[in-house]
């Protein structure tokens, strides 16, 4: 049995990884974190009668880290710098499912994956990874001869935009038509914008009620479009796969960063 421990657990994602771990008989929560003591009962009431309502529950990460603990993490970009240097000082490893971190805040992601494992990703689904590797496809056979463009729907709360899951299948498409995102993606239209740039890939956002997630990629070319869409319809899709990235970490010996697709051996 996997003893992990889950921060940010009265958030949408930590109460959704406390169910998702109450449903799976590989994994122990050892103990939740939450940010202000106030969330406390609320998590108490959540594990009270499961399997794990042995559990601590604290708002300090370092009481209850420990040499190869594995810490799963959907919280906020800033928080979660702070949890990977704790779990690098306690030589833990990460599962992260934030999303919303700066070019700088992901270099220092990167930079400490040199000292300790990390599963990082925008989107821990089994569809949307295997979406990803049809993306890359259709973007390299299509080469050229369509315009990119990815759409993504999410409930009103949500505060990154365009979500890591777009982001993550824009730089697969990029992948396949072989050019670095930065240079190709179009994140805003407004006003007088001229013709769309030739294999420029565009993103628009939909934020709105309490949609879980919804992205599709449009490939469309002269005289006909290709279509690859996903929809979440439960959060606990993406907590089950954080559960499984989990279970893979905990056997992996080397660090560095890994993708869920690392995870589901897709890559
Ligand atoms: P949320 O606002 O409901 O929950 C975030 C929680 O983090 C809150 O309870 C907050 O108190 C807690 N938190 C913040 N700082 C903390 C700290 N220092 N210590 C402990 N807890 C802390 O948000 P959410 O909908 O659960 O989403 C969380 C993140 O996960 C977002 O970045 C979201 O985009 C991302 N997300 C990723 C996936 C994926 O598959 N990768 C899926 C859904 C959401």
């Amino acid at each position: 049995m996997l003893e992990v421990v889950i921060v940010g657990g009265a958030g949408r994602m930590g109460r959704a990884l406390l169910e998702a771990a109450e449903d799976s008989s590989d994994i122990l929560v050892k103990a939740v974190t939450v940010r202000d003591a106030s969330a406390r009962a609320a998590v108490a009431k959540i594990i009270s009668g499961t399997s794990n309502q042995a559990a601590t529950i604290t708002t300090d990460l370092t009481e209850v880290i420990a040499p190869k603990t594995i810490v799963i993490d959907f919280t906020t970009p800033a928080a979660t710098l702070t949890h990977v240097a704790i779990a690098q000082r306690a030589s833990a490893a990460m599962v992260i499912g934030t999303t919303g971190f700066s070019q700088q805040q992901l270099a220092a992601l990167n930079k400490h994956s040199t000292a300790l494992p990390l599963v990082v990703a925008g989107n821990f689904s089994l569809g949307v990874n295997i979406s990803l590797a049809l993306i890359r496809q259709a973007a390299a056979l299509l080469n050229g001869d369509a315009d990119i463009e990815i759409t993504e729907a999410h409930h009103r709360d949500k505060v990154d935009s365009p979500s890591g899951t777009a982001l993550m299948m824009g730089q697969a498409a990029a992948e396949g038509l072989g050019a670095p995102l930065q240079e190709v993606a179009t994140y805003s239209r407004y006003g007088q914008v001229g013709a769309r740039q030739p294999g420029s890939i565009g993103f628009s956002s939909i934020r709105g009620g309490d949609i879980v997630g919804e992205h599709a990629v449009m490939f469309a070319c002269a005289g006909e479009r290709l279509e690859i869409a996903h929809k979440a319809t439960s959060r606990l899709n993406f907590a089950r796969g954080a559960i499984r990235a989990a279970l893979w970490l905990s056997q992996q010996t080397d660090n560095g960063l890994y993708s869920m697709e690392d995870v589901l051996g897709l890559r």
